[in-house]
């Protein structure tokens, strides 16, 4: 049977990583229900605005006879600004190059002592009149050192390990010029230290070895530079390119020589020139929200000029330069390539390792950040799923992680919502957990408390519904966006697994799946078998002795109904599909009306991972 879609003959279509089938037949002038038939016989069940991989939009294509071309979100990002008409690898005048310092990254095998270092080597740099611990940590300093009779920066990326440089490569992204590869002398050479060195050369980032603890007595820095020979870093005094230096972090030994080594290394492998006109493009360090500043991110300039007063975007998140502070607090006018700034005015919290850029004016910079976020919706709604769920939550606890659980509260009346939020708020809760309820009202789901749910600040919140449902649009929503929305009609079952939870003794339970839903168009009343509703199939399908529940304007009004007697015209039907008519009779709920929706559903064990 054809179901409709356009057939190709080979065109080429562009669609973003996960992209719905929505997007797709907006390609090819289909209709979207059409592709989800077609993949139903392709035997993948897939909704309308369900993120896809990309084997299944290779698939469909090639079912449809259309080349189906994925395009990355670097590649995507490329586009878009094109459209703002910005090109972040235009030329630049090179007669407007600086010289700028070098970014050094620090890492190591744990322990080894990259957070002493960087502690070392900011203080042996303060200022004088600064000491006293003024500085604070905003995810990256600069230092200043005399180096063969001139003055030079030198920026360190302050979050030492691994995670920040990998998450940030992860973006396509490199903030990093140099990386200090600490292994400590009287441990040598171990796993993470062999994890650093690949990362950096997988980078193609010169190394400078620093060479720590040789305070101790039991230190053999020898060791360490012969261990490493195996890995293809040999030092220079054995004939090869690279520096080691013997160091204490703790007794701030031969950070001057380190600090040397780093420049030596930078001058002799690298091009450090930078554009110091134009725009300023650059990365997002670190970020966070901060009570009272609102979100707060450290940005390393790459090129340009950042000022005061700029109109911004980092990642999704965008804003007008209210405000940049240095390392140690002051605040600063502008900041030119290699110069890590905080920066206050953002809307949004950006991610570390995000690219910002400044544009001409906040309506730009606005639509980037909008179209990043619709984006970003789009493609994570496959991996999103199951973000919070009170299974997930346990599993944070076991890690012993503090962690909070948010709630929305939807209900009927305002009496039970009133009297559940008061229960689960008296719960005893372990210490480690934060209850809040962060919204709650009368009436059905909609898409505002999912949006509300999806932006709760640490993770997703968890959507109660207690004898209401989402309306549609909601629903799809929380499919996309991973929203948990747990349905009660007993108070006491609430209470109870939500403690239950949090007491980490969820049990294994039966899961609702829901099967379909049907309008009621028509109501009988027969003699012989009480109400007879006629109705339409709105989605999915109805099966004869099916569960259902009666919803009328987004409330449950029955709630363990059944279908006894299901006919498509005057035979008796076991199911009947999507789009089709039928009659039915329902057991446990005798006031139908025109206008109800009849939802079926299936209990299935829910599989514990
Ligand atoms: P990280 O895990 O690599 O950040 O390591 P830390 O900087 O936290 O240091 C780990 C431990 O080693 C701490 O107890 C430090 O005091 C100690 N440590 C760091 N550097 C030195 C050093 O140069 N000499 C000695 N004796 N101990 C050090």
């Amino acid at each position: 049977m054809s179901s409709g879609a356009p057939r190709g003959q080979g065109q080429e279509i562009r669609l973003p990583r996960g992209a719905s089938l929505s997007d797709f037949a907006d390609r090819i002038n289909a209709n979207p229900g059409s592709l989800v038939q077609e993949m139903f016989n392709l035997g993948e069940m897939v909704t309308a605005t369900q993120s896809c991989t990309d084997e299944t939009l290779q698939l469909l294509g090639e079912h449809l006879g259309f080349e189906v071309q994925i395009v990355s979100p670097e590649d995507e990002d490329r586009e878009l600004l094109a459209r703002f008409n910005i090109d972040l690898d235009a030329d630049v005048d090179q007669e407007r190059l600086v010289s700028r310092p070098p970014v050094v990254t620090v890492m190591g095998h744990v322990d080894h002592g990259k957070t002493k270092l960087l502690d070392a080597i900011r203080s042996a740099n303060v200022v004088e009149g600064e000491a006293g611990g003024i500085t604070q940590h905003i995810g990256a300093y600069q230092v200043h050192v005399e180096h063969e009779g001139e003055e030079r920066a030198i920026t360190f990326i302050d979050t030492p390990g691994h995670e920040a440089f990998t998450a940030m490569r992860a973006r396509g992204a490199q903030a990093t010029d140099i990386v200090v590869l600490v292994v400590a002398a009287d441990d040598g050479v171990m796993p993470q230290t062999i994890e650093a060195l690949n990362h950096a050369k997988a980078a193609d980032v010169p190394i400078v070895v620093a060479v720590n603890k040789v305070d101790k007595p039991e230190a053999n820095p020898g060791k360490v530079r012969q261990q490493l020979t195996e890995y293809g870093l040999v030092a220079e005094e054995y004939g090869g390119e690279t520096m080691f230096v013997d160091i204490s972090a703790k007794s701030r030994l031969n950070i001057d020589g380190l600090l040397e080594a780093v420049l030596l290394t930078a001058d002799a492998s690298l091009e450090m020139l930078a554009p110091i006109d134009g725009h300023a493009q650059g990365l997002a360090i670190e970020a966070r929200l901060d009570k009272g500043r609102g979100p707060v991110a450290t940005v390393l300039v790459q090129k340009g000029t950042l000022r005061v007063g700029d109109s911004i975007v980092a990642g999704n998140a965008y804003g007008r330069v209210r405000a940049m502070l240095d390392e140690n607090g002051h605040p600063l006018a502008e900041a030119g390539p290699a110069r890590p700034v905080m920066v206050l005015g953002l809307t949004a919290v950006p991610g570390a390792g995000d690219t910002f850029l400044a544009a001409d004016d906040d309506r730009t910079v606005r639509q980037i950040a909008e179209q990043r976020q619709a984006r970003k919706r789009a493609a994570e709604q496959a991996n999103l799923r199951g973000r919070a769920t009170l299974e997930t939550l346990l599993e944070k606890i076991k890690e012993g992680e503090r962690t909070s659980l948010d709630l929305i509260i939807k209900g009927d009346v305002s009496g039970s919502v009133e009297a559940l939020e008061d229960a689960l708020v008296a719960l005893p809760i372990p210490e480690e957990i934060q209850l809040r309820i962060i919204h709650r009202g009368v009436g059905a789901i909609t898409e505002n408390d999912v949006n509300l749910a999806s932006a709760s600040s640490n993770s997703t919140a968890i959507i109660i519904g207690f004898n209401v449902r989402p309306m549609d649009q909601a629903r799809d929503l929380a499919d996309r966006n991973g929203v948990e929305i747990r349905y009660y009609t007993v108070i006491y079952q609430a209470i109870e697994e939500i403690e239950a939870a949090l007491k980490g003794m969820l049990k294994p339970e039966y899961e609702e799946v829901a099967l379909g839903s049907a309008e009621v168009r028509e109501v009988f009343r027969s003699s012989k078998v009480g109400l007879i509703a006629g109705c339409i199939v709105r989605s999915g399908l109805l099966r004869r002795n099916g569960k259902a529940r009666v919803v009328r304007d987004g409330a449950v009004v029955a709630e363990s109904a059944t279908i006894s007697s299901l006919k498509r015209f005057k035979d008796d039907a076991t199911e009947v599909r999507e789009g089709f008519e039928c009659g039915l009779t329902l057991g446990g709920y005798n006031n139908l009306q025109v206008g109800d929706i009849i939802e079926t559903f299936e209990m299935r064990e829910k599989p514990r991972v």
